[in-house]
């Protein structure tokens, strides 16, 4: 009677502008899949289960930085990379504790993922959280993580890590060279790039088919992307991956 409808009521279409910058959520990604976003190519609808799991981890979200207001610690919220760099992208919150500032990147994970978080924060998370410490200048940060089916909270506290960041920012540079200068497709990562996986970025890929065939051009797409601000790309959930 009403699952069906409530799926088709979530599932939604979704369609990546073409953009000639990264997002902060991109660290950690296959480079493949960032061009396909970065350039508009089209992906399957977002089913309704995927949706309500991505709209959970929106409640808690607001959930948790209201309760950071509540409790008068917060400094800002969403507070978006200055323009003309590199990356995009907004932390979720900036806390005050005991005269610093700390941006905080929240995290909500699933079961198996919030296990695999016991000693430190997810590789891709730490570096989110370690670019808007760059961009905003503050040295110190907190990855808070809540598990989705207990709401149990874990969290890890993390100094700037400089040559971390110089290393990403140079990674991404080179990036930014192929995909928005030259236009080039990155070639399949190999074992070395996916080391750094934290789950098998293939098997869940929306864009599997292009790159099985190597597409790098689809006709009626652009091929300068024109810059467009401020919506991230909803990267498929699985089921070890976490928002
Ligand atoms: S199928 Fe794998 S290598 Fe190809 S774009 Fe997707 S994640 Fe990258």
């Amino acid at each position: 009677m009403l699952v069906d409808r409530l799926d088709q009521y979530f599932q939604r279409e979704e369609r990546d502008r073409p953009r000639d910058y990264f997002y902060v959520s991109e660290v950690g990604k296959c480079p493949r899949q960032i061009y396909y976003a970065a350039r508009g190519f089209p992906r399957p609808p977002l089913d309704g289960l995927t949706a309500r799991k991505l709209a959970v981890g929106d409640d808690a979200h607001r959930r948790l930085v209201q309760a950071l207001y509540g409790m008068g610690i917060v400094v800002a919220a969403e507070v978006p990379i200055p323009p003309g760099n590199l990356f995009h992208g907004r932390c979720d919150v900036i806390v005050s504790l005991d005269g610093k500032n700390y941006v905080v990147e929240i995290k909500t994970a699933h079961p198996y993922s919030f296990d695999q978080m016991a000693s430190g924060p997810r590789r891709d998370h730490y570096l989110q959280l370690q670019l808007y410490l760059h961009y905003f200048g503050i040295p110190q940060g907190i990855v808070l993580a809540e598990n989705k089916a207990t709401q149990e909270l874990r969290e890890f506290v993390v100094p700037y890590d400089k040559p971390e960041v110089a290393r990403v920012l140079e990674q991404f540079e080179r990036l930014r060279e192929l995909v928005f200068v030259r236009g080039e497709l990155p070639p399949l990562p190999g074992p070395e790039e996916k080391r750094d996986w934290e789950f098998d970025q293939c098997r869940y890929c929306p864009y599997a088919a292009f790159c099985r065939e190597n597409v790098a051009r689809l006709p009626g797409l652009p091929e300068a992307p024109p810059a467009s601000e401020d919506e991230q790309p909803v990267w498929r959930e699985t089921l070890f991956d976490v928002d």
